[in-house]
């Protein structure tokens, strides 16, 4: 019977892996093929004609542009390779977290507009345990979503409250929403919602999945709440930092 059941999850094992691997190829070949095609075909326009100046910069622009994202689309698969094969250094240490959400939000602030972010804290917020350089990318992941799946606007509210021994977060957003039966894959590795809204705004299904890695890997959770056409909540939990024990130090020494 033990053999029956290692068997099945040897075969699912399987399926899942051809199945990502096919994922990969799907992604390769169009994320990284397309970008690649703009970049040459500009570059050659470029080295061929002489073009006037704003044509130029027009151009150069694109190639930034086209650049910049396929340096995050590796980045961000190489990260999530390497956390999921478990060779993720994380330098877990008392964080203080709405400094942190403070800060990401200025960066998103600076970028999508000063009254598009709003923040509500109840402060003052302990400190947290954790790493603060893959928190950031947590809430910069989160941040972003919410802001591109929101294509005619509303508010992005941020908020962080205590619940028990945790710090609970949230990024609200009144964008597009997700369909129901999107919910139990959004979290997996290239899964992106088949939707012709946002059709053409580009991802790579990689953020959700990183998102999931760095929280299980700090023992927290996350999940989301969310109405098709009204908005999604994403939330997710971390624990606060044990209280620092002052050292003992004798009388008179
Ligand atoms: P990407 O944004 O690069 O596509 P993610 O893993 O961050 O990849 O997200 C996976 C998918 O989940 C997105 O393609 C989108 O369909 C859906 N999604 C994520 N965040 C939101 C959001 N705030 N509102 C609506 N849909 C979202």
């Amino acid at each position: 019977m033990a053999g029956v059941v290692i068997n099945a999850r040897d075969i699912s094992e399987r399926k899942e892996a051809a199945r990502l691997k096919d994922d990969m190829v799907s992604v390769v070949s169009h994320e990284l093929r397309t970008p690649l095609t703009s970049l040459r075909g500009f570059a050659e326009l470029l080295l061929a004609r002489e073009l006037p100046p704003e044509k130029q910069r027009q151009f150069l622009t694109i190639i930034h542009d086209e650049t910049v994202r396929l340096a995050h689309l590796i980045n961000d698969f190489l990260d999530l390779q390497r956390m999921q094969a478990g060779h993720q250094t994380y330098h877990l240490a008392c964080t203080d977290l709405g400094a942190l959400l403070r800060d990401t939000v200025a960066v998103f602030t600076s970028e999508a507009g000063p009254d598009v972010i709003r923040v509500e804290t109840a402060d003052p917020l302990p400190p947290v345990h954790a790493d603060g350089e893959r928190l950031r990318q947590v809430l910069a992941n989160l941040l972003s979503n919410a802001i591109k799946f929101s294509p005619h606007g509303g508010a992005v509210t941020v908020g962080a409250r205590l619940d028990g021994a945790q710090v609970l977060v949230w990024v609200a957003d009144q964008g597009v929403g997700i369909p129901p039966e999107a919910l139990p894959k959004l979290f997996s590795k290239f899964f992106r919602v088949e939707h012709h809204e946002t059709r053409h705004i580009g991802g790579t299904g990689l953020g959700l999945a990183l998102v999931k890695e760095i929280i299980e890997a700090h023992h927290g959770s996350v999940w989301v709440e969310s109405v098709l056409g009204k908005g999604s909540t994403f939330f997710f939990t971390v624990p606060v930092a044990a209280t620092a024990v002052p050292p003992l130090r004798a009388h008179g020494v």
